[in-house]
């Protein structure tokens, strides 16, 4: 088995994925994951709470106004911007009938939408094989030594590369959680770590 391999499965038993249990609605994955760029989770979810509770899909958000969308997503950050795209994006979907592209080159055309969302809408509401780096994601597989890349777009060539197909789906799940619970940036728990016999970080927090 390789190393890339042990680890997910070791991560795989200590972390719960539950999120292939519900079911996602494309268009509202999408604008979360817009909501969520350079913004803190929570702001994130205060944002999509308030945007979803008055407008609840494409259609309806395609004639909202500017300044209304631009009032509820004010948590997350650069909102102004983030108001326009969500309009313009509303539109696109609206005339769509709905349907949020399914691929990686439909998403990639949407405004505002690059590698990183449209691999989160990919995995996280058509559930299709592909990798989500965020910050996480490209930090601690640098940090273990299972890849040495110098950004996200280098680290989901190279993660797809050394994790068999089947598991890309669960990997930004996996990446995420154990960044928030144990490899955390700073002070990470290592002691604590059921993956510490394969990880190579030098500087290894075991007090
Ligand atoms: S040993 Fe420490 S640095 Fe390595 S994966 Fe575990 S928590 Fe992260």
């Amino acid at each position: 088995m390789n190393k890339a391999l042990k680890i997910v499965s070791i991560l795989e038993k200590e972390i719960e994925i539950d999120w292939f249990l519900k079911h996602q609605d494309p268009f509202k994955v999408l604008i979360k994951t817009l909501l969520s760029q350079r913004t803190r989770d929570e702001n994130t979810d205060l944002a999509s709470r308030r945007l979803f509770s008055k407008f609840r899909n494409a259609k309806q958000l395609a004639k909202a106004n500017l300044k209304g969308i631009e009032t509820l997503i004010k948590p997350s950050g650069f909102y102004r911007v983030k108001a326009k795209r969500i309009r313009e994006i509303s539109r696109i979907v609206a005339r769509n009938n709905g349907r949020v592209p399914r691929d990686m080159d439909g998403l990639l055309k949407l405004p505002g939408v690059g590698r990183k969302t449209a691999n989160c809408v990919l995995v996280y509401a058509h559930r299709e094989p592909s990798i989500p780096v965020d910050t996480h994601c490209h930090r601690i597989p640098n940090r273990i030594g299972l890849v040495k890349t110098k950004n996200p777009e280098q680290t989901e060539i190279e993660l797809m590369r050394i994790v068999p197909k089947k598991d890309w789906i669960k990997i930004n799940e996996l990446f995420v959680k154990f960044g928030q619970r144990i490899c955390k940036p700073v002070k990470p728990l290592c002691y604590n770590c059921p993956i510490e016999r394969l990880c190579e970080y030098e500087d290894k927090n075991l007090k």
